[in-house]
């Protein structure tokens, strides 16, 4: 087994807490069952706030908070969370609501949204004894912006930020002339997406679908298919983007199925979206948003961030990438009209973090609603998602069909 980087920056900073060997931890978390969390409690009010969560057995912690918004985040080793669902959906006293899951191989996490600046003021596990689980708890207290923001500064941490999987450092293989085509299915990990009124979730629908895709373009034998992920992890927005940089990818298409929120209309059907700095309807605007939020949902420290979305588009090569994601999208709409239902306006365009590669044309494909009881029907069938796979795939074939006559075009012209 290869250990990457990333985790053996966890294993560092739990070994600093610990001063267990890096041999025994390293085994401990290949060989054997994971820690099961079992229950969570918060207590408490708005000045003082303690959370509590059971575990089968003892889990090294690392706490930290992170600004703007307010969020206290647990790093554990990778745990299995065995809690009943809507846990976390609403908090007490400090803690607004809170979030567990997997970040990355080797590494959960707990993430919570506090109503306003925190210190922590305990944080430690208790062995599990005399029939009691193990007991993670982590003590928060009220405190003010300007120390909340010192003792942000004076943590100076490692950079702790989860980085895109194995895939991303593989070398894009030489003398193979064929386009790469990124898939990027959203979500995954501690992220869940939409989550239907049936517990379906947005992370695994979506794939579900993209796998279904990857194979259906792979079968074609004209594509080299990149997935941003292949199972339940959660991966930064931007290291997505970073994937099909690296690979110069000639595509890049992200994949989801969100849901409205109530007393935002009744949306159904699917739309395919693409990059603009002012988003072309407010539910475009909104959908953005919400997805943008995928890194704060994971505890990710958004200070270092490049600028913003209007900033970046500016330079001639994103007027042509952008052109291209364009014509992609409409291709996309035509084709896959013809097997799935549409969304009334089904091309919108808005400022979504994914869809920033410079020079990489993207779309990102709204599958349907996992809020619409129609479109959930059609989105857990497995004939809606071959047939839809099959329609995308077609699309990206017209893509390249004409991308490829029309980059020739240009350059004969030089
Ligand atoms: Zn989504």
């Amino acid at each position: 087994m290869i250990i990457r980087a990333t985790d053996l920056t966890i294993l560092a900073a739990l070994l600093l807490l610990t001063g267990a060997g890096i041999a025994s931890s390293a085994e401990r978390a290949d060989s054997r069952a994971y820690p099961v969390a079992t229950d969570t409690r918060v207590g408490g009010d708005d000045s003082q706030t303690r959370f509590v969560m059971d575990f089968s057995k003892k889990v090294d912690l690392r706490v930290f908070t992170l600004a703007d918004p307010y969020r206290v985040v647990i790093d554990l080793p990778q745990v299995t969370f065995s809690l009943p669902p809507k846990t976390g959906a609403t908090g007490r006293g400090l803690v607004k609501a809170f979030r567990f899951g997997l970040v990355m191989q080797g590494g959960s996490r707990i993430v919570m949204d506090v109503t306003k600046p925190v210190r922590i003021d305990k944080a430690f596990v208790v062995e599990a004894a005399a029939g009691q689980p193990a007991r993670l708890v982590v003590d928060l207290a009220s405190t003010d912006r300007d120390s909340f923001m010192k003792t942000l500064a004076a943590e100076g941490r490692p950079a702790r930020t989860p980085t895109a999987s194995g895939q991303e450092r593989e070398p894009a293989q030489k003398g193979d002339p064929r386009p790469i085509v990124v898939l990027d299915p959203g979500h995954g990990g501690i992220d869940n997406g939409a989550v239907a009124a049936s517990g379906v979730m947005e992370k695994d629908l979506v794939l579900e679908f993209s796998v279904q895709l990857r194979d259906a373009l792979e079968r074609t034998g004209k594509y080299r298919v990149v997935m941003t992920r292949t199972d339940d992890t959660f991966i930064p927005l931007v290291d997505r983007v970073r994937m099909a940089r690296i690979r110069q990818a000639a595509l890049f298409v992200s994949i989801h199925a969100d849901a409205i929120k109530k007393g935002e209309g009744e949306a159904q059907g699917a739309t395919v979206y693409t990059l603009s700095e002012t988003a072309s309807d407010a539910d475009a605007g909104r959908l953005a948003e919400s997805e943008n939020r995928a890194d704060v949902i994971a505890g990710i420290d958004m200070s270092h961030e490049p600028g913003d979305v209007a900033d970046i588009l500016i330079d001639l090569a994103q007027r042509e990438t952008k052109a291209f994601s364009l014509h992609f999208a409409k291709t996309l709409v035509a084709d896959m009209k013809k097997v799935a239902k549409m969304h009334k306006h089904p091309m919108k365009s808005a400022g979504f973090k994914v869809l920033k590669a410079p020079d990489v044309p993207s779309v990102l494909i709204e599958l349907g609603y996992v809020s619409s009881k129609d479109d959930l029907k059609q989105l857990t069938s497995g004939a809606w998602q071959s047939k839809t796979a099959a329609a995308i795939g077609e699309a990206i074939d017209n893509f390249f069909t004409t991308r490829l006559a029309g980059a020739t075009a240009v350059r004969s012209g030089r």
